[in-house]
């Protein structure tokens, strides 16, 4: 697979590295803090806490972000939700109607949606029967238009981490990109990718704060990369993609950061709680191992349990149609009152 060193430029489309990104007014100039009178961004100057444009860069959400994850504000990109980091990093290195992305269903539906909208080819390699990377096959995926490999770990739906060592040797025989999606990763025991941006110049891992932080209301996705390939992801973002209402309730939740943690605690404790009374349940064939705030469990007759389940005011998500998942729910974990609900619905349902 290897064929020469990992270079970046090569990577970058060509009308990216030549673009002159749009220079608005708050970049143009940037407050040390002291009073100024601001007339540059045609804005309505009567104060209503949101009258005024946004930092453009988050600088505020991205230092207490650095401090947290140990990494450089340097290191981080933010978008509307990571579906917004996700489109900025096709958009940045992959050519439409030339290029192709490799990506590992039964895995999260965003990246195929992504390839179809910018026009890029899906090169799809099945996980293996235990949901792991089948790395002989992803090898001979690979060409030169090959650009990124998404893994997605732990996997949605599946809920599994995907081996350290298999990745490893994505990291260190591709010369394209491997973007890591962490979006559970906070609900896992395992270490985060990012602590080893340092060491693999072509990894990529994104985060959101749509899960665990309990924002997925205000769409705040994160991206965590190299500063080269932080600044070219700089270069093509809208300039003000993260408004300022979502700034200051990031903030003020990663202040709060002990409160994530214990609610964090709690879904795991009652992840447990749930996993062991779905195995009770006669029609529950298997629940898979999960590192993620869902569970994912193989059923007789998945679109009959599920349109019961939505007879009784209980909406899951039927995974059958996914390769590997015949017969598969995903049972999110909720509240332990909602547990609670799910758990009488599913024991009524095979009583009756
Ligand atoms: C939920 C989820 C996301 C989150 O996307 P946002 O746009 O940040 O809400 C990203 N990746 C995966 C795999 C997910 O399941």
């Amino acid at each position: 697979m290897k064929i020469t060193q990992f270079n970046i430029d090569t990577l970058i489309r060509d009308n990216v590295k030549h673009l002159k990104p749009y220079s608005s007014a708050r970049d143009e100039y940037v407050s040390d803090g002291s009073e100024m009178v601001f007339l540059d961004a045609n804005e309505n100057p009567f104060e209503n806490g949101v009258n005024r444009y946004p930092d453009p860069l988050q600088r505020k959400v991205k230092e207490i972000l650095a401090a947290q994850k140990k990494v450089s504000p340097t290191n981080i990109l933010l978008g509307n939700g990571s579906d917004e980091v996700l489109d900025l990093i096709f958009r940045v290195f992959c050519e439409p109607k030339e290029d192709n992305i490799i990506s590992l269903p039964p895995t999260y539906g965003m990246y195929k949606v992504l390839c179809g909208i910018n026009n890029i080819e899906n090169r799809e390699v099945l996980l293996t029967e235990d949901f792991q990377l089948d790395i002989e096959n992803i090898a001979k995926s690979i060409d030169e238009h090959t650009k990124i490999i998404f893994v997605c770990s732990p996997n949605n739906p599946t809920g599994n981490t995907i081996a350290t060592s298999s990745i490893e040797q994505l990291l260190t025989s591709f010369n394209g990109l491997v973007v890591i999606d962490e979006a559970y990763i906070d609900f896992s025991a395992n270490e985060s990718w990012i602590n080893r941006l340092e060491q693999f110049p072509n990894l990529i891992v994104t985060q959101t704060l749509s899960k665990a932080y309990g924002l997925a209301g205000i769409r705040l996705g994160v991206c965590y990369a190299s500063p080269e390939i932080i600044s070219t992801l700089n270069k093509i973002k809208p300039p003000y993609n993260v408004n300022e209402l979502t700034q200051k309730r990031a903030l003020e939740r990663l202040q709060h950061i002990k409160q994530v943690k214990e609610e964090v605690a709690q879904l795991l404790t009652d992840r447990k709680k749930l996993n062991a009374a779905l195995l009770e349940v006669p029609f529950i064939e298997e629940v898979f191992p999960s590192d993620a705030n869902f569970l994912l469990a193989r059923v007789d007759d998945a679109n009959k349990r599920y349109d019961q389940l939505l007879a009784k005011g209980i909406v899951v998500r039927n995974r059958s149609t996914q390769p590997l998942c015949d017969n598969t729910l995903r049972f999110t974990i909720g509240t332990a009152q909602e547990n609670q609900q799910l758990m009488d619905a599913l024991r009524s349902i095979a009583a009756s």
